[in-house]
């Protein structure tokens, strides 16, 4: 059975002493359990706090980005062997707001999901279509496209990645996909994983997601958490998405 996954993302947020009180909250609130986990990606320079303040919690930490190159020549890059070296699990690739604001393409998401692999941690790959390609019916042809990018170069390693599929529209916004709307993307998702060979992968939504609707999404069949943005800010926020 695959497990249930709540990874938290904290974008441009925080500062040492509101982190140290959620992070503390959340050490204090979450008990691990068989097949439930959860994560926070936090900004950069909060990664040693992540390190310090939730080694031995039961709760794994991230990034939210890391560069596709290894070192040189990038200034204001952060290679994901630096990364790696505060103790992540995780780093976010190709995230909306960096394939949108920052004009990250699907290849170069590829590239980072592969850096990130290479420096022993879980690629979470999101993939998502904006309001207009969805209008447009073209939902299913921008995922496929998106995860295509990142299975053609990662190969077998496709069975170490997390997808996490995030309607652009649904992102920050208050407007959530219907549960069953997120199921059908999922189960196209999963096929295309499927013949991959990572079928059993974490499979996560994420677009405002809250306490009073985690339930009923993460109830369908091929959802196996969530990426959480703004409440996951909220430890009592955070932590009512997590047992849900
Ligand atoms: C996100 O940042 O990945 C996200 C899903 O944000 P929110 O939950 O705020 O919509």
């Amino acid at each position: 059975m695959r497990g249930k996954l709540v990874v938290g993302n904290w974008k441009m947020n925080g500062g040492l002493s509101s982190n140290a009180a959620l992070l503390e909250a959340l050490a204090a609130g979450w008990r691990a359990a068989p097949g439930r986990a959860i994560a926070v990606c936090v900004p950069f320079p909060y990664l040693a706090q992540a390190q310090a303040m939730l080694t031995g919690a039961a709760i794994a930490w991230g990034a939210q980005n890391v560069s596709e190159h290894s070192s040189g020549a990038h200034t204001g890059e952060v290679a994901a062997s630096m990364v790696a070296e505060f103790g992540c699990r995780y780093a976010i690739v190709g995230h909306s707001e960096r394939r949108h604001i920052y004009a990250e393409t699907s290849a170069g998401v590829a590239a980072k999901a592969l850096a990130v692999l290479a420096a022993g941690m879980t690629p979470i790959v999101c993939v998502g279509e904006t309001l207009a390609e969805r209008e447009a019916g073209a939902t299913s042809d921008v995922v496929l496209r998106q995860l295509e990018a990142v299975l053609a170069v990662v190969g077998a390693a496709a069975a170490r990645l997390v997808v996490a599929y995030e309607p652009v529209w649904a992102i920050g916004t208050g407007r959530t996909a219907a549960p069953e709307q997120a199921q059908a993307v999922h189960a196209l998702l999963r096929a295309r994983l499927a013949a991959a060979g990572a079928a059993e992968i974490p499979l996560l939504y994420g677009g405002s997601v809250k306490a009073d609707n985690a339930g009923a999404l993460f109830a369908m069949k091929d959802i196996d958490g969530g990426l959480i943005g703004g409440a996951s800010l909220q430890a009592g926020d955070f932590l009512a998405i997590a047992r849900a």
